[in-house]
């Protein structure tokens, strides 16, 4: 293709709205074009890479056997309502009213379509198992849209959804969507971050992220320097830094020698760091303790302490084991954090959060900073794993201004529940190896993860089993940003002269650049690139009377894996150089079009493998 053909309004200046390199050489390059917040055009160059983005995708698809369909992108409210998610997706989705006042979604996701399709047509166990996807145009009405189409309202995404006769059936097509996952982002030439969600404290084997190192991720990893553990820092666990009791007895044993536990003035003391000033101690010598309230509870409390009081509205006959909602003491060594998924995980709780001052004076008896775990009779007490190393502690005195010294656990306080709540950072130990963990944020772009029969059972899907007895299918969904992917690819691969495409991605594989697009120059760029097209190479030939100079910006800002150079001084030679090479070569003219074609070949074999 010439430049002259095609729509390719380069710019020098980078828009000021665009903070992140791929969307400033996004930008710059003509690949997009911005119409509102959140909503970008692609123009020609542009589309040519997100639809080799979603060739990729799509082989590899296929290649294990899901099947593409293509639902439509609004879908009826009905089906939002069935699954209950009509009412908890928030703002973030977009629903209109037809003429005749019924509700529609532009499709966020797409869990409620595909299930409502597979629904209406899944009658036996032979159907089974069956995985269905699309590519297919995605919208989320983001309060602040931004870095383009990394955080854009409308976005290009592939979804699939599996449905199985049993939890060995989900599993193999999960692990084969792991492995094409892989495969996807290597041939698109990005190093991605699998993460695991069973690499943490929660267990389960069901959900991974794949996700890319960036300074503008919404998500922190954690990460070892030793091995390859990687975990989001919400599920995150560590080798322990402390030597716990094997149980209250030993921790007593331990006790024994810490003197009685004391009463303490700290009149106006509050935060930890006043403390250890006041107190000259250290954080670690600290029991933090924190009030929460957890809602929706699915663990029983009926033997807790407090709870016979505390939770009235709490388990309906029929549901013993579920509470609407209920406060917890959390007890952590003081220079730690608590991480609420990982609290939430532990309450089987749908959601926890800080409790009012108001509810921790009800609860502890004491204004705020002062709460602690001893003698606390209203709270059952959480403790994180690391409070049972402590044997000579101060905590709370769940009086206004008083603080306990010496306090040991077991001896003065047994908690109703141990477990791992902390917040691991940068420079704890690694619980696989014990090597170094440090952090680094990151932006997911493809997560894949076991539904089980969320969908399936709201929706009332069944199909008939082998001894014609109704059955329940379990499901599974797997996801990936398109556009996401295509940026991340220019975040990963670029330099202060513009884009460095991988040969799978690349608008083109080769540009010819004649110094002057007429006499012999002109003859042999197009003799060249005809032998190229005619070996299937996708060409840029650069027709414009602009200088050289230009002609080089805009090749190497566009990022096109190979260049040749047709100058006069050069002829019957011209000059061949890779994007990311300083130098170029001279070939004879005459068997430039065999040696570049290998090379496109090669590169794109290496990333195929
Ligand atoms: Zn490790």
């Amino acid at each position: 293709m010439k430049v002259s053909q095609t729509f390719l309004p380069t710019l020098r200046e980078v828009p000021a709205d665009a903070v992140i390199v791929s969307h400033r050489l996004m930008m710059r390059a003509a690949m997009l074009r911005k119409l509102a917040n959140g909503l970008f055009a692609y123009l020609p160059i542009g589309l040519r890479s997100l639809r080799k983005v979603e060739r990729i995708v799509r082989e590899e698809m296929d290649a294990i056997g899901s099947l593409e369909i293509k639902p439509t992108v609004v879908v009826p409210g009905e089906i939002w309502k069935e699954s209950g998610r009509w009412d908890t997706m928030g703002d973030g989705m977009l629903r209109v009213k037809n003429r005749l006042g019924g509700d529609f979604v532009v499709s966020p996701t797409a869990e409620e379509a595909f299930t409502a399709l597979v629904r209406d047509e899944l009658s036996s166990y032979r159907q089974l198992p069956l995985t269905l996807y699309q590519i297919n145009t995605k919208y989320r009405d983001e309060i602040r849209p931004r870095y383009g189409v990394m955080r854009g309202r409308e976005f290009t995404m592939k979804d699939a959804y599996s449905y199985h006769t049993d939890e060995a059936s989900l599993d193999e097509t999960y692990q084969a969507m792991g492995r094409a996952y892989r495969r996807i982002f290597k041939r698109c030439g990005l190093t991605v971050i699998p993460v695991r969600a069973d690499t943490g404290a929660m267990g389960g084997t069901g959900s991974e992220e794949f996700m890319v190192e960036s300074e503008i991720g919404d998500n922190t990893l954690i990460l070892c320097r030793s091995c390859d553990y990687a975990a989001n820092v919400e599920k995150a666990g560590c080798k322990p830094d402390f030597a716990a009791p094997a149980d209250l007895a030993a921790a007593d044993i331990a006790a024994a020698a810490v003197p009685a536990r004391a009463k303490v003035s700290t009149p106006s003391v509050r935060t930890i760091d006043e403390l250890c000033a006041f107190l000259k101690t250290d954080s670690k010598k600290f029991i933090k303790t924190l009030v929460y309230k957890a809602v929706n509870v699915e663990l029983d409390l009926s033997a807790a302490p407090g709870c016979a009081k505390l939770n009235r509205r709490a388990a309906a006959p029929d549901a013993p084991k579920s509470y609407p909602e209920a406060f917890f003491a959390v007890a952590i060594r003081g220079d730690l954090d608590v991480n609420e998924t990982k609290l939430a995980a532990v309450l089987k709780a749908s959601e926890v959060a800080l409790a009012s001052d108001v509810d921790v004076e009800r609860l502890t008896g004491a204004p705020v900073g002062f709460a602690g775990p001893v003698g606390l009779t209203l709270l059952p007490v959480v403790a994180d794993e690391t409070v049972t190393a402590m044997s000579d502690a101060v905590t709370g005195g769940l009086e206004k201004d008083i603080h306990f010294e010496h306090v040991a656990y077991g001896r003065d306080f047994a908690p109703w529940l141990v477990a791992d709540v902390r917040v691991v950072k940068a420079g704890d130990r690694c619980s696989v190896c014990g090597g170094e963990l440090y952090e680094k944020k990151g932006n997911e772009l493809g997560h894949i993860f076991k539904l089980g029969y969320k969908y399936t059972k709201s929706m009332n899907v069944s199909f008939l089993d082998e001894q014609g007895k109704a059955q329940v299918p379990t499901m599974g969904c797997y996801g990936i940003g398109v556009d996401r992917t295509l940026a991340s690819i220019i975040e990963e691969r670029h330099d202060d002269d513009g884009i460095v495409w991988p040969m799978s991605v690349a608008p083109f594989q080769v540009s010819i650049v004649p110094i002057k697009y007429e006499g012999a120059m002109k003859e042999a760029a197009d003799k060249l690139a005809a032998e190229l097209e005619a070996q299937g190479i996708e060409v840029l030939l650069d027709d414009r009377t602009e200088r050289p100079g230009v002609k080089f910006k805009d090749a190497d800002l566009i990022g096109i894996p190979l260049r040749v150079v047709v100058g006069d001084k050069n002829l019957p030679k011209v000059e061949v150089k890779a994007r990311g090479e300083k130098e170029p070569r001279l070939v004879e003219a005459a068997a430039a079009a065999a040696e570049l074609a290998a090379a496109v070949r090669k590169e794109l074999a290496v990333l195929n493998a």
